[in-house]
């Protein structure tokens, strides 16, 4: 029987709510499975702990997610924290913990789910696609570098390695085998989306995605150019299944993937490398509204349901996942009901009022 140990952030702003909601729906699937062992270690770290102490996270907390089977983050930064450069905290810690836990592609999931408000008009046979973000290299590699030349001109350097590019590749095709494939035929497939024509490095990027398509052949390839893909979400996503693209690439067309299914509050997102793997929503801490009780937890919720997927997967570990699929079920059908949704989904429910009714859901389910 397996057991894992999940390092927990909580973070900032918005964050602390939304883990101790995810906290509240983790406990009950423990409580209600004789099969499924989770223990938690929980960190002080963030713009908050920066401001505080002078440090973003402890050696000691870093080690700690090192070591764990897994770490979720809710939300890090404050935009009236900032380090002496004027920049603020949240790159730094991102990319320190990132490059410690070598997590190289980032997985966000663009789902919409029946009842979540959608932005589009039409939404075809429905929209199921996954972006992958190459998480260590590209323009993010300049990352605490770059150079600017008096006060005139400035420049940052994007990279891409045949190593870096090889894993997320690999990592698409991977994650590719195991989905159902594109809405609109279910045939499977994963698009490299890049600017080969007019950059070397993303020339690069699609030739060494080719190399590797070549191992699968069960799998449908091509690339699109990322002004292209931008059009594409909007006018026809259920012809996608899996996309890859250099980072800030990612960066930017997961948030449009977020905003077209529902918004940051529904946003999960998961960071995975050989050896360990980071879950964490796709929002930020959202000041404004902490200490409310108002913030969507979804997105942090099912990026646990990601995390117990992912546990699942590397452990071929049956009740890791059942109770991803449980989570996930127990959102899905909070969101076709409509009446417990937080104000961003239209709704007037607390942020605790979400985590109890998706907590009473898995429990229906397993009483079934
Ligand atoms: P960051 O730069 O840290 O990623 P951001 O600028 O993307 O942050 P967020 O904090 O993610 O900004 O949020 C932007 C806005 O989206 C918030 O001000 C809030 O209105 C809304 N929002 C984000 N997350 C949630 C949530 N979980 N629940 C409700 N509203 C949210």
């Amino acid at each position: 029987m397996n057991s894992y140990r999940i390092a927990l952030l909580p973070g900032d702003g918005i964050g602390p709510e939304c883990m101790d909601a995810t906290r509240v729906v983790l406990d009950r699937l423990i409580a209600e499975s004789t099969d499924l062992h989770l223990s938690f270690t929980s960190h002080d770290a963030g713009a908050d702990y920066y401001r505080r102490t002078g440090e973003t996270i402890t050696r000691d907390a870093l080690d700690d997610c090192v070591a764990a089977n897994a770490v979720l983050l809710s939300a890090i930064g404050l935009p009236d924290v900032r380090q002496p450069d004027g920049t603020e905290v949240q790159p730094t810690m991102m990319v320190g913990l990132r490059r410690a836990l070598n997590v190289h592609s980032a997985v966000r999931p663009v789902k919409l789910y029946p009842g979540a408000p959608c932005a589009l008009k039409d939404t075809g046979p429905g929209i199921d696609f996954v972006v992958i973000r190459e998480n260590l290299e590209g323009l993010f590699a300049s990352f605490g570098g770059g150079a600017k030349v008096g006060n005139e001109v400035a420049t940052d350097t994007l990279v891409v390695t045949r190593k870096g590019t090889s894993q997320v590749a690999d990592f698409a095709f991977r994650l590719a085998q195991r989905r159902n494939g594109r809405p609109s035929d279910g045939k499977k497939m994963v698009t490299c989306v890049d600017k080969a024509n007019v950059f070397r490095s993303l020339a690069f990027f699609r030739e060494v995605f080719f190399d590797v398509a070549a191992s699968y052949p069960d799998i449908d390839s091509s690339a699109v150019y990322v002004d292209a893909m931008s059009l594409y979400m909007v006018q026809n996503p259920w012809d996608f299944d899996v996309l890859v693209m250099e980072n800030q690439f990612g960066d930017i067309l997961s948030d449009l993937g977020a905003g077209i299914v529902g918004g940051l509050g529904l946003g999960p997102s998961g960071e995975i490398g050989e050896d360990h793997a980071l879950f964490q929503p796709s929002h930020g801490t959202a000041p404004q509204l902490a200490g409310k009780n108002v913030a969507n937890p979804l997105a942090t919720i099912l990026s646990a349901a990601m995390m117990l997927d992912w546990l699942g997967d590397r452990h071929n570990d049956n009740a890791c996942l059942e109770a991803a699929v449980a989570v996930e079920s127990a959102v899905a059908q909070i969101l076709a009901e409509g009446d417990v949704l937080t104000p961003d989904l239209g709704g007037s429910a607390s942020t605790t009022d979400v985590a109890q009714t998706v907590a009473d859901r898995l429990a229906v389910a397993s009483a079934r």
